[in-house]
């Protein structure tokens, strides 16, 4: 992230709490990492975002109905899905911090490695010496002295030919708490053009975290590598070998905690759409094709949650499962791309600010015979938005197949019973409320009250996602006759949209602190409003739009249809 764009996530982090859109989960406690709530604002263009979603995908078609499915389902869902055997992703832990990565997000470095045989604290090898066998007769001492010359280390003592000595150097070695030498292989990656003694350092921190206080390294040896994930990139300590981590949480069912009541918190919502299907089929009498949508909640304990919301432990997901026959699939994973695309297009994230990625034969899953990732350009990267997926027969066949129940559709007019194929587009409400904050992000100039020019922070939210839809201003709150005419139109407008009522500061105070939660109109009551100037001009009110700061004068009687006609 270059430190432009490091600085612009870190200003939308602190105006996202700052004005209340998402605030770290359990913060007084210290917070708990990759959770989030949402305050007053967020919740609103959460809901915003899921109700467009919804409008689009369920009421506005005739081939799509909704559901909501339960997030804890019978653990045979889970089996038969594939979740509880593969649904893992590749962990490796830092040696040296103990600090956990995803084995494939690690950027592949290149440089010389540093291998060190272990470590040894000569120091206290010295004292340890000295005190432990500086009471024995000169004789044995002086035989010990020479030994342990050659062999540089208390350990070795005990090797020594001589039995009585051997026993003797055992013994009293056996008495010493403190490590003294540490024969672990260790390694760092230096990267090109840093210099060797730094890798050294590192190692030192190594040995010392594993118990000696004064180290040494040992066998230092050095090799060069190309494009290796051995590594921590913050540090160079070499990672331990990856493990597979299923990133299920996992829980109970009822009052006994065995094997028997296991099950999991749904990693994904599609799985309760997929052992639904029957029954939506039978209740809806769809044809093929058709869909089922449903937004709700997801549980991953994502190895390394970062990146703001962006890979969050518990986040929704707005998924379609649109089912078809085998022969329009292909055709159906174009469409559905292209749909998405408009939705975006449709919320205020342009076409051109997002990327089709056509995920390559390698990395898609076996049973899927294409997969576009949508991503977006963060201010931290280009990363997935969504992922639109043709997932085959697979998982309606492995839940036939694993619940004994049959999962076809009959076709009517052919006579033939199959199992559908699916198509599956699947959001992230979060990583689109965030991506639709950083689109939003702009800092541009306007008059402060004395007409001076000063930045303003304006989120350009499109206004039907904007949290607020319309503030309402008295221009002057001790002016009984203009706060009555504001909090009669807040009335007007409330069955309409969201709207925000403000009376306190001036003005252009209260028109900034709008502009920077978003809100795309601001109306205010002023002199003109009750007649005292120009009758012509009575019952009418100013109404500003908050990108272009735009002001015109509008019928009261007018607002609410010019308003909605503005924001829908
Ligand atoms: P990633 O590769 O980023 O982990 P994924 O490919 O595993 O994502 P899917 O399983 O395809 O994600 O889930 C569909 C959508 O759910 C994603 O496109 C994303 O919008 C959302 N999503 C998945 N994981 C997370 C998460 N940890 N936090 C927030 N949203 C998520």
């Amino acid at each position: 992230m270059s430190a432009t764009d490091s600085q612009r996530m870190e200003k939308i982090v602190s105006l996202c709490k700052r004005r209340g859109f998402i605030f770290q989960s359990s913060e007084i406690y210290g917070g708990l990492n990759g959770l989030w709530d949402y305050g007053p604002l967020g919740v609103e263009l959460k809901r915003n975002l899921k109700n467009y979603w919804w409008r689009v995908m369920v009421h506005e078609r005739d081939d799509v109905v909704g559901m909501d499915g339960s997030i804890l389902m019978n653990r045979a869902v889970w089996k038969a899905s594939g979740h509880e055997d593969t649904f893992s992703d590749p962990m490796v832990d830092c040696l040296l911090t103990q600090r956990r990565f995803r084995a494939d997000q690690i950027e592949p470095q290149s440089g010389t490695v540093l291998h060190f045989a272990g470590a040894v604290d000569e120091k206290l090898l010295r004292e340890t010496f000295d005190y432990t066998f500086g009471d024995i007769d000169e004789l044995k001492r002086r035989e010990l002295e020479e030994h342990y010359r050659q062999c540089k280390s208390l350990d070795d003592l005990t090797k020594h030919p001589n039995a009585d000595v051997r026993e003797f150097a055992k013994t009293r070695l056996g008495q010493i708490a403190r490590p003294i030498r540490l024969d672990e292989p260790f390694s760092v990656l230096l990267p090109k053009g840093k210099p060797p003694e730094s890798a050294r350092k590192i190692a030192i921190q190594y040995y010392q975290q594993r118990g000696l206080a004064n180290p040494t390294v040992s066998g230092e040896r050095t090799e060069k590598v190309e494009n290796t994930t051995r590594y921590n990139p913050e540090n160079g300590s070499l990672l331990t070998e990856p493990r597979s981590f299923n990133l299920m949480f996992k829980t109970y069912v009822g009052a006994t905690e065995d094997e028997s009541s296991v099950t999991y918190l749904r990693p994904e919502t599609a799985q309760a759409i997929f052992v639904q299907f029957k029954n939506v089929l039978d209740v809806s009498r769809k044809k093929l094709p058709f869909g089922i949508a449903q937004i709700g909640k997801a549980f991953r304990n994502e190895i390394n949650p970062r990146n703001f919301t962006f890979r969050s432990r518990e986040f929704e997901q707005m998924e379609l499962e649109y089912f078809c026959r085998p022969e329009e699939g292909m055709k159906l994973l174009e469409y559905w791309k292209e749909e998405r695309l408009r939705f975006y297009e449709n919320i205020g994230i342009p076409t051109n600010h997002l990327h089709v990625l056509t995920v390559p034969d390698e990395e898609r899953a076996f049973y899927s015979k294409g997969t576009y990732d949508i991503e977006y350009d963060f201010p931290f990267g280009r990363q997935e938005l969504e992922g639109v997926a043709y997932r085959t027969d697979y998982d309606l066949s492995q839940h036939q197949k694993a619940s004994g129940k049959s999962l076809e559709y009959f076709d009517e007019e052919t006579k033939q019973k199959f199992i559908p194929h699916v198509i599956e587009p699947s959001a992230g409400v979060d990583r689109t409320v965030l991506a639709l904050i950083c689109e939003a992000y702009s800092e541009d100039e306007a008059p402060d009250e004395k007409g001076k020019m000063e930045t303003r922070t304006v989120l350009r939210f499109h206004p039907r996602v904007a949290p607020v839809k319309c503030a309402v201003f008295p221009l002057l709150k001790n002016k009984e006759p203009l706060v009555a005419k504001a909090k009669e139109i807040v009335r007007l407008l409330r069955p309409h949209m969201f709207v925000f009522y403000d009376e306190s500061g001036a003005i252009g105070r209260r028109y900034r602190r709008q502009d920077e939660v978003g809100t795309p109109f601001g109306v205010t009551v002023d002199f003109e409003t009750l007649g005292e100037k120009d009758v012509a001009l009575k019952d009418t009110v100013t109404l500003r739009e908050r990108d272009s700061m735009k002001q015109e004068r509008v019928a009261i009687k007018d607002l609410a249809a010019i308003l909605v006609s503005r924001i829908s």
